[in-house]
Protein backbone atom coordinates (compact mmCIF):
# COMPACT_ATOMS: atom_id res chain seq x y z
CA UNK A 1 0.00 0.00 0.00
CA UNK A 2 1.45 3.40 -1.15
CA UNK A 3 2.51 5.46 2.13
CA UNK A 4 3.03 9.71 2.34
CA UNK A 5 1.25 12.14 0.34
CA UNK A 6 -0.07 11.34 -3.34
CA UNK A 7 1.83 12.87 -5.74
CA UNK A 8 0.09 14.60 -8.76
CA UNK A 9 0.82 13.03 -12.09
CA UNK A 10 2.55 14.75 -14.56
CA UNK A 11 2.30 14.30 -18.16
CA UNK A 12 3.39 15.82 -21.05
CA UNK A 13 2.61 17.19 -24.98
CA UNK A 14 5.34 15.91 -27.40
CA UNK A 15 5.63 19.61 -27.80
CA UNK A 16 6.63 19.74 -24.03
CA UNK A 17 8.43 16.69 -24.35
CA UNK A 18 10.84 17.32 -27.40
CA UNK A 19 11.84 20.95 -25.89
CA UNK A 20 12.49 19.36 -22.45
CA UNK A 21 15.13 16.44 -24.31
CA UNK A 22 16.48 19.33 -26.07
CA UNK A 23 17.41 21.03 -23.31
CA UNK A 24 18.86 17.90 -22.07
CA UNK A 25 21.33 17.44 -24.91
CA UNK A 26 22.41 20.79 -25.84
CA UNK A 27 25.93 21.21 -24.11
CA UNK A 28 25.60 24.87 -24.56
CA UNK A 29 22.03 24.87 -22.53
CA UNK A 30 22.61 26.12 -18.97
CA UNK A 31 23.21 23.11 -17.15
CA UNK A 32 20.95 24.06 -14.13
CA UNK A 33 17.56 24.21 -16.78
CA UNK A 34 19.15 20.64 -18.03
CA UNK A 35 18.88 19.04 -14.54
CA UNK A 36 15.52 20.39 -13.63
CA UNK A 37 14.31 19.02 -17.65
CA UNK A 38 15.64 15.56 -16.66
CA UNK A 39 14.16 15.94 -13.28
CA UNK A 40 10.69 16.55 -15.11
CA UNK A 41 10.83 13.92 -17.57
CA UNK A 42 11.58 11.58 -15.06
CA UNK A 43 8.85 12.35 -13.23
CA UNK A 44 6.75 12.28 -16.18
CA UNK A 45 7.97 8.49 -16.25
CA UNK A 46 6.47 8.08 -13.33
CA UNK A 47 9.06 7.66 -11.26
CA UNK A 48 8.57 8.57 -7.37
CA UNK A 49 10.19 12.11 -5.79
CA UNK A 50 12.65 9.72 -4.21
CA UNK A 51 13.20 7.58 -7.20
CA UNK A 52 13.98 10.39 -9.20
CA UNK A 53 16.35 12.16 -6.23
CA UNK A 54 18.64 9.19 -5.79
CA UNK A 55 18.96 8.98 -9.74
CA UNK A 56 20.46 12.97 -10.32
CA UNK A 57 21.95 13.26 -6.85
CA UNK A 58 19.61 16.06 -5.66
CA UNK A 59 17.39 16.21 -2.60
CA UNK A 60 13.74 15.26 -2.35
CA UNK A 61 12.76 18.49 -2.18
CA UNK A 62 14.36 19.63 -4.99
CA UNK A 63 12.34 17.00 -6.71
CA UNK A 64 9.39 18.76 -5.37
CA UNK A 65 10.12 21.90 -6.23
CA UNK A 66 10.61 21.25 -10.31
CA UNK A 67 7.87 19.20 -10.35
CA UNK A 68 5.44 21.42 -8.81
CA UNK A 69 6.78 24.12 -10.67
CA UNK A 70 6.56 22.10 -14.17
CA UNK A 71 2.96 21.79 -12.89
CA UNK A 72 2.12 25.16 -12.18
CA UNK A 73 4.11 27.11 -14.88
CA UNK A 74 4.86 24.41 -17.43
CA UNK A 75 7.88 24.92 -19.22
CA UNK A 76 7.86 28.52 -18.17
CA UNK A 77 7.63 27.38 -14.72
CA UNK A 78 11.91 25.79 -15.26
CA UNK A 79 12.83 29.15 -16.56
CA UNK A 80 12.21 31.52 -13.07
CA UNK A 81 15.72 32.08 -12.95
CA UNK A 82 17.12 35.79 -14.20
CA UNK A 83 20.01 34.58 -15.97
CA UNK A 84 17.80 32.52 -18.10
CA UNK A 85 15.43 35.61 -18.64
CA UNK A 86 18.59 37.53 -20.31
CA UNK A 87 20.56 34.59 -21.68
CA UNK A 88 18.36 32.23 -23.62
CA UNK A 89 18.39 28.62 -22.96
CA UNK A 90 17.65 27.65 -26.29
CA UNK A 91 19.80 30.35 -28.55
CA UNK A 92 19.58 30.49 -32.33
CA UNK A 93 21.93 27.84 -34.57
CA UNK A 94 24.05 30.87 -35.71
CA UNK A 95 24.60 32.15 -32.31
CA UNK A 96 25.15 28.75 -30.09
CA UNK A 97 27.71 27.62 -32.88
CA UNK A 98 29.71 31.40 -32.53
CA UNK A 99 33.28 30.79 -31.25
CA UNK A 100 35.69 33.74 -31.29
CA UNK A 101 39.53 33.92 -29.92
CA UNK A 102 40.03 36.95 -27.68
CA UNK A 103 41.04 38.99 -31.01
CA UNK A 104 42.62 42.45 -30.82
CA UNK A 105 40.78 43.49 -27.06
CA UNK A 106 43.66 41.64 -25.41
CA UNK A 107 45.94 39.91 -27.74
CA UNK A 108 49.17 41.36 -29.27
CA UNK A 109 49.07 39.16 -32.43
CA UNK A 110 45.33 39.55 -33.49
CA UNK A 111 45.08 41.29 -37.10
CA UNK A 112 41.56 42.05 -36.44
CA UNK A 113 38.98 42.40 -34.14
CA UNK A 114 36.73 39.00 -33.62
CA UNK A 115 34.37 39.21 -30.29
CA UNK A 116 32.65 42.28 -31.15
CA UNK A 117 32.78 41.04 -34.40
CA UNK A 118 31.14 37.67 -34.20
CA UNK A 119 28.18 38.89 -31.98
CA UNK A 120 27.32 41.48 -34.86
CA UNK A 121 27.52 38.37 -37.38
CA UNK A 122 25.66 36.08 -35.94
CA UNK A 123 22.85 38.64 -34.87
CA UNK A 124 22.55 39.46 -38.28
CA UNK A 125 22.89 35.75 -39.73
CA UNK A 126 19.88 35.06 -37.44
CA UNK A 127 17.65 37.65 -38.72
CA UNK A 128 18.54 37.82 -42.20
CA UNK A 129 19.52 33.70 -43.37
CA UNK A 130 16.99 30.93 -42.92
CA UNK A 131 19.04 27.37 -42.26
CA UNK A 132 17.16 24.81 -44.17
CA UNK A 133 14.99 22.16 -42.76
CA UNK A 134 16.62 19.84 -40.09
CA UNK A 135 19.91 21.78 -40.15
CA UNK A 136 19.89 22.77 -36.43
CA UNK A 137 23.70 23.37 -35.85
CA UNK A 138 25.96 25.20 -37.71
CA UNK A 139 29.24 26.18 -35.82
CA UNK A 140 30.99 29.48 -37.16
CA UNK A 141 34.56 29.87 -35.74
CA UNK A 142 36.33 33.09 -35.87
CA UNK A 143 40.16 33.37 -35.03
CA UNK A 144 41.92 36.68 -35.15
CA UNK A 145 45.35 35.69 -36.98
CA UNK A 146 46.65 31.68 -38.17
CA UNK A 147 47.45 30.89 -34.72
CA UNK A 148 43.67 29.40 -34.82
CA UNK A 149 43.08 29.80 -30.85
CA UNK A 150 38.93 29.16 -32.12
CA UNK A 151 39.84 26.21 -33.44
CA UNK A 152 38.20 27.74 -36.93
CA UNK A 153 39.80 24.48 -39.25
CA UNK A 154 37.22 22.28 -37.25
CA UNK A 155 34.07 24.95 -37.96
CA UNK A 156 31.48 24.32 -40.56
CA UNK A 157 32.51 27.64 -41.66
CA UNK A 158 36.13 28.91 -40.88
CA UNK A 159 37.42 32.54 -40.49
CA UNK A 160 40.50 33.67 -39.82
CA UNK A 161 41.88 37.65 -39.92
CA UNK A 162 44.03 38.92 -42.33
CA UNK A 163 43.85 42.62 -44.24
CA UNK A 164 43.20 43.63 -47.50
CA UNK A 165 42.36 46.74 -49.13
CA UNK A 166 38.93 48.13 -50.30
CA UNK A 167 38.33 51.33 -52.35
CA UNK A 168 41.83 52.15 -52.09
CA UNK A 169 41.64 51.82 -48.09
CA UNK A 170 43.32 49.06 -46.14
CA UNK A 171 40.23 47.38 -44.27
CA UNK A 172 40.34 44.53 -42.20
CA UNK A 173 39.49 41.21 -43.66
CA UNK A 174 38.89 37.70 -43.04
CA UNK A 175 39.65 34.20 -44.85
CA UNK A 176 37.27 31.57 -45.14
CA UNK A 177 37.41 27.83 -44.78
CA UNK A 178 35.13 24.92 -45.45
CA UNK A 179 35.31 21.15 -45.06
CA UNK A 180 36.81 21.11 -41.70
CA UNK A 181 34.52 19.17 -38.76
CA UNK A 182 35.04 15.92 -35.76
CA UNK A 183 33.62 12.95 -36.02
CA UNK A 184 34.14 10.02 -38.11
CA UNK A 185 35.91 11.51 -40.16
CA UNK A 186 38.29 14.56 -39.02
CA UNK A 187 39.46 16.93 -41.12
CA UNK A 188 40.88 20.60 -41.20
CA UNK A 189 39.31 22.96 -43.56
CA UNK A 190 40.79 24.47 -46.61
CA UNK A 191 40.99 28.40 -47.02
CA UNK A 192 38.67 28.38 -50.32
CA UNK A 193 37.83 32.36 -50.10
CA UNK A 194 40.89 34.89 -49.33
CA UNK A 195 40.88 38.05 -47.91
CA UNK A 196 37.47 38.48 -48.12
CA UNK A 197 36.28 42.26 -46.74
CA UNK A 198 34.99 41.98 -43.07
CA UNK A 199 31.70 43.64 -44.37
CA UNK A 200 31.30 40.97 -46.95
CA UNK A 201 32.03 38.28 -44.78
CA UNK A 202 27.97 38.07 -43.89
CA UNK A 203 27.07 37.71 -47.45
CA UNK A 204 29.58 35.33 -48.21
CA UNK A 205 27.85 32.91 -45.66
CA UNK A 206 24.02 33.90 -46.84
CA UNK A 207 25.46 33.02 -50.43
CA UNK A 208 26.86 29.76 -49.22
CA UNK A 209 23.51 28.96 -47.00
CA UNK A 210 21.62 29.64 -49.70
CA UNK A 211 23.41 27.18 -52.02
CA UNK A 212 23.02 24.66 -49.69
CA UNK A 213 19.64 25.05 -49.33
CA UNK A 214 19.15 24.81 -53.37
CA UNK A 215 21.34 22.02 -54.10
CA UNK A 216 21.22 19.77 -51.06
CA UNK A 217 20.25 16.58 -51.45
CA UNK A 218 17.73 15.47 -48.70
CA UNK A 219 18.62 15.25 -45.42
CA UNK A 220 22.64 15.66 -46.47
CA UNK A 221 24.21 17.85 -43.78
CA UNK A 222 26.42 20.48 -44.56
CA UNK A 223 29.39 19.12 -43.94
CA UNK A 224 28.44 15.84 -46.38
CA UNK A 225 27.52 19.34 -49.12
CA UNK A 226 31.04 20.09 -48.46
CA UNK A 227 33.00 17.18 -48.84
CA UNK A 228 30.96 16.59 -52.46
CA UNK A 229 32.22 19.80 -53.92
CA UNK A 230 35.83 20.87 -54.85
CA UNK A 231 37.14 24.04 -53.46
CA UNK A 232 36.72 25.98 -56.90
CA UNK A 233 32.72 25.09 -56.54
CA UNK A 234 32.67 25.98 -52.94
CA UNK A 235 34.70 28.88 -53.54
CA UNK A 236 31.93 29.77 -55.95
CA UNK A 237 29.09 29.29 -53.27
CA UNK A 238 30.80 31.29 -51.06
CA UNK A 239 30.73 34.46 -52.80
CA UNK A 240 31.38 37.69 -51.04
CA UNK A 241 28.59 40.70 -51.03
CA UNK A 242 27.74 43.61 -49.56
CA UNK A 243 24.16 43.29 -47.59
CA UNK A 244 22.55 45.27 -45.03
CA UNK A 245 25.20 44.41 -42.53
CA UNK A 246 27.27 47.27 -41.52
CA UNK A 247 30.64 47.07 -40.00
CA UNK A 248 31.76 49.43 -37.53
CA UNK A 249 35.51 48.42 -36.94
CA UNK A 250 36.70 48.15 -40.58
CA UNK A 251 39.23 50.31 -39.90
CA UNK A 252 39.74 50.55 -36.63
CA UNK A 253 42.34 48.06 -36.05
CA UNK A 254 44.25 47.85 -33.07
CA UNK A 255 42.82 51.23 -31.24
CA UNK A 256 39.82 50.84 -28.83
CA UNK A 257 37.91 48.36 -27.28
CA UNK A 258 34.27 48.37 -25.10
CA UNK A 259 32.09 46.22 -23.18
CA UNK A 260 29.64 44.10 -24.97
CA UNK A 261 26.05 45.51 -25.70
CA UNK A 262 23.20 44.70 -23.15
CA UNK A 263 20.41 43.75 -25.56
CA UNK A 264 20.22 41.34 -28.35
CA UNK A 265 20.07 42.90 -31.27
CA UNK A 266 22.41 43.85 -33.93
CA UNK A 267 21.78 48.14 -33.28
CA UNK A 268 22.57 47.63 -29.86
CA UNK A 269 26.19 46.52 -30.63
CA UNK A 270 28.67 49.34 -29.57
CA UNK A 271 30.56 50.91 -31.75
CA UNK A 272 34.01 51.77 -30.68
CA UNK A 273 34.98 54.41 -28.43
CA UNK A 274 37.82 57.37 -29.85
CA UNK A 275 41.03 55.86 -29.55
CA UNK A 276 42.18 59.06 -27.01
CA UNK A 277 38.64 58.18 -24.94
S1 LIG B 1 44.17 33.12 -32.70
FE1 LIG B 1 45.75 34.68 -32.84
S2 LIG B 1 44.65 36.57 -32.40
FE2 LIG B 1 43.36 34.92 -31.65
S3 LIG B 1 43.94 34.75 -29.48
FE3 LIG B 1 45.15 33.24 -30.68
S4 LIG B 1 47.08 34.30 -31.07
FE4 LIG B 1 45.59 35.87 -30.50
Amino acid sequence: MPRGRPIPALTLTPDERETLERWTRRPKSAQALAQRARIVLACAAGKSNTMVAAEYRVSQPTVGKWRGRFLRGRLDGLLDEPLLAEYSPDPHPFQRGSIACTGTEFCSLSIVETKNRQVRYSRWLKENVDLPEGIEDFHIHLSGCTASCAQPQIADVSLRGMKTRKDGEPVEALDIGLGGGLGENPNFADWVVQRVPADEVPGAIANLVAGFAEERSEGETFREFVVERDEEELAELCEPEETSYEDPYMHNTKQTWYPYAEEDDLDSSPAPSPADD
